[in-house]
């Protein structure tokens, strides 16, 4: 069908002008709102002004605009029922076969601070989503247009299809345009549901309603008898790993992603070069460098038996040295991340063609929330924002940690934070010695990660130690003493502080706290 007239009514006008002068240029007629029609009007196009053309001004502030059987009756009529086309002939109304329109930018308005209810309540778009609602419902026979994107195509497939749009491309529109509206009440709803008794905006609203976008389904889930897709923040945060773009490699999984994050969000916890390789979720090599290269090839000795298969991330422009290094070892990974790759080391690693590589921005924001499923619910919390600074540190025993130790002390605390409960990372010269992760008992941890630097063939005498949380008996610090270290870091807040700092005295520890936990579940 011919589209023959257009309602175009828009908040955001990006992109309006070249649109409607495409339709009228297909012989299109334009019906338009009031700051719609001046723009077009002033660039040269015949409009019809809404007002004019049902008789009724617009009113009441622009609340009542487009509310008016003309507009509805000529959108929602069924071309397909004669009944409706006699009754819209009935009362002089003419058919309206496309809708442009995108509503009060309502999530704009709430974002600005100390925004006003009123100001906000003004914001509440109502003409607009009833005419895309109906434009929508009605996509057997009208087209609804809710993205500026959408635009340039929807003007080339009319061009080459007699001035008509496929059944196909409306209802897709609609598809679109229900979400559209569908995220905006739900903006609406997150943010009045989030006023307290005093109107003021709390964080967490009464009910909360998210938006995802699907970037792509997934072979499987963690388990290959499991389905899986991947969906992105209709407003991502900056920096997540959900904004990759994969240069080369096999598709990625379900595990790929989610041990990418987890390597992505701790690389990122470092301003001097870093790389961190990511198995299961735990980080099993971590370190710092004045270089990449050297940076990796520290986290390669933490862990190496772990390291293969693994998941490596970098925080700059991986040079070609390091993708040799990784190659002269025949270091085998599944996905390689960092915020840029010098031509060189794409020309190398392109040889690996199955080997994954991503680049990410490298942008330290963090997620407004953070969600975990349980049964029938969600639990939101705001992010681990804590980042350990030296002035943090509160020194609890006789001896006081070295300024090199301090720096270790501090790199081991910002490493615990990503490894899953109860964790304890050994650490000296900038890496991780030893890590022992998830366990179910803290001093279990304490012996695994001493025992795995055994078996990395590392030196723990003189190094530090950090503890997610607090050592709730003497006995964790009994072992990491033996183990040769010489400082440790942790939060504190046990029962029995007074116990540990006395175990740590007697053995010749430096302890210090931080006042602050990383559990990570
Ligand atoms: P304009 O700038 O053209 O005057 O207004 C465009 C905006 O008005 C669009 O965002 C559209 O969704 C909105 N709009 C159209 N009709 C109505 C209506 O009847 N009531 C309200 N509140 N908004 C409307």
């Amino acid at each position: 069908m011919k589209i023959r007239q257009a309602l175009i009514s828009l908040s955001d006008k990006r992109g309006a002008l070249d649109f409607a002068r495409g339709l009228a240029a297909q012989g299109v007629a334009l019906l338009s709102t009031g700051g719609t029609a001046k723009l077009l009007r002033d660039a040269g196009l015949a409009v019809t002004e809404i007002g004019d053309y049902t008789g009724f001004p617009e009113m009441l502030d622009g609340r009542v605009k487009t509310l008016h059987p003309k507009v509805h009756g000529g959108i929602l009529a069924r071309r397909d029922l004669p009944e409706h086309l006699v009754t819209i002939a009935a009362h002089d109304i003419p058919q309206i076969d496309l809708v442009c329109v995108n509503l009060y930018p309502f999530r704009e308005t709430v974002a600005k601070p100390g925004v006003t209810l009123a100001e906000a309540i003004e914001n509440i778009d109502i003409g607009g989503p009833a005419m895309v609602r109906s434009a929508a419902k009605n996509h057997a026979a009208v087209a609804i247009v809710t993205d500026p994107e959408d635009y340039p195509t929807l003007l080339a497939e009319m061009a080459a299809n007699d001035g008509a749009l496929s059944a196909a491309t409306r209802f897709n529109l609609a598809k679109k345009a229900f979400t559209h509206t569908a995220r905006y009440d739900s903006a609406i709803a997150n943010w009045l549901t989030s006023l307290d008794d005093a109107n003021v905006p709390q964080t967490f609203p009464k009910a909360l309603q998210f938006a995802f976008d699907r970037v792509e389904t997934l072979r499987y889930g963690e388990n290959p008898h499991q389905q899986a897709a991947f969906y992105r923040d209709t407003a991502p945060v900056a920096g997540g790993i959900a904004s990759y773009v994969q240069l080369q490699g096999k598709e990625l999984s379900y595990n790929n992603i989610a041990d990418a994050d987890a390597a992505w969000e701790c690389v990122k916890t470092f301003t001097a070069p870093a790389c961190v390789i990511v198995k299961h979720a735990n980080p099993c090599g971590v370190a710092i460098d004045g270089k990449l290269l050297g940076a990796y090839e520290k986290a390669f000795k933490t862990d190496s038996t772990s390291a293969f298969g693994g998941i490596i991330a970098f925080n700059g422009t991986v040079d070609v040295d390091v993708i040799a290094a990784m190659s002269e070892r025949k270091h085998f990974v599944e996905v390689l991340i960092a915020p840029a790759f010098t031509p060189a080391a794409r020309e190398l690693v392109a040889s690996k063609q199955n080997l994954r590589v991503l680049e990410v921005p490298l942008a330290r924001a963090l997620q407004a929330f953070e969600l975990k499923r349980v049964g029938g619910g969600l639990l939101v919390q705001t992010p681990d924002a804590f980042n350990v600074q030296a002035s943090d540190l509160r020194v609890v025993t006789k001896k006081a940690p070295t300024d090199a130790q301090i720096e270790d002390l501090l790199f081991a605390y910002r490493v615990a934070k990503f490894v899953k409960s109860n964790a304890i990372v050994f650490c000296g010269g900038g890496m991780t010695l030893g890590v022992g992760a998830g366990q179910m008992s803290r001093v279990d941890s304490t012996k695994i990660a001493s025992i795995k630097a055994q078996h990395a063939g590392l030196e723990l005498t003189g190094s530090v130690v950090a503890s997610d949380a607090f050592f709730p008996f003497r006995d964790g610090v009994d072992v990491l003493a033996a183990a040769g270290a010489a400082a440790v870091i942790q939060p504190g807040g046990s029962m029995r502080d007074e116990e540990v700092i006395a175990a740590a005295d007697e053995h010749g520890l430096a302890m210090v706290l931080t006042g602050a936990r990383h559990f990570r579940h």
